[in-house]
């Protein structure tokens, strides 16, 4: 799942060293984020100092996408349950399961500011 969400930003940032002033092809990435690419390990001890927030919010971000991810899975997981639940099963189950509470009659309207 996290790997999905590196790709992504890794095809944005990678095939250049992400140093400054520097345009090399790159071939090794960041350990930390994995997302920033460097020729040298030189030139990755260089950039760090300044990337070092970057690594750490990407980091976060990536972290904080794999919750949403997960979660949106166990939601289609769910999804499929109802699904299976509904439509797999005899008319009885379908009875059984509590229709959905009819929504409250509003009093509202007197809400006029004048
Ligand atoms: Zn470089
Ligand atoms: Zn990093």
């Amino acid at each position: 799942m996290l790997a999905r969400g590196r790709g992504l930003l890794a095809a944005e940032l990678m095939t250049r060293c992400h140093a400054p002033n520097c345009n090399q092809p790159a071939t090794r990435k960041c350990a930390g984020c994995e997302v920033a690419y460097y020729c040298s390990p030189r030139c990755q001890r260089q950039d760090w100092p300044s990337h070092r927030r970057l690594c750490k919010m990407v980091t976060a971000l990536l972290e904080e996408f794999q919750r949403v991810w997960s979660a949106l899975g166990r939601m289609i997981d769910w999804m499929q349950d109802v699904n299976t639940v509904v439509y797999g099963r005899p008319k009885e189950s379908i009875a059984e399961a509590s229709p959905p509470a009819p929504a409250p009659a509003q009093t509202s309207g007197g809400q006029i500011t004048s």
